[in-house]
């Protein structure tokens, strides 16, 4: 076989310290998404990233897949820090809201499940 070092997709020098998403939303920078692809790029905000991702990623590895092609293998991961032209011009895909979907509550074993649709005061 003889196959040496597999090299990480996302090596980066040595040298270079091990930027965290944490590390660039402390310096609310962008993260420009690009999927060669489907030449589709689209910014993020690493101070949106944070709430959903795990802050201790790299940065520089794909946040999501992507929407397209639904892979991340074309895609890489550019940090910005904003210009002072970008303001007002820039288009970020923002967070908008994050929906929890689980609903927990204790019932006794047992007991029918109902759903918790009406909620109406007694
Ligand atoms: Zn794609």
């Amino acid at each position: 076989m003889g196959s040496p070092e597999q090299y990480s997709k996302y090596h980066r020098h040595p040298a270079k310290p091990v930027s965290t998403l944490q590390h660039a939303a402390n310096y609310a920078q962008i993260i420009a998404v690009n999927c060669s692809l489907c030449r589709r790029s689209i910014n993020y905000l690493a101070t949106d990233l944070v709430q959903v991702l795990n802050p201790a990623r790299p940065v520089d590895g794909p946040p999501f897949s992507c929407s397209r092609c639904g892979t991340a293998e074309y895609i890489s991961v550019k940090v910005k820090t904003p210009a002072a032209g970008d303001y007002g011009h820039l288009v970020i895909r923002r967070l908008l809201g994050i929906r929890s979907v689980s609903e927990w509550g204790n019932r006794p074993l047992g007991e029918e499940m109902r759903k918790n649709n009406s909620r109406g005061r007694k």
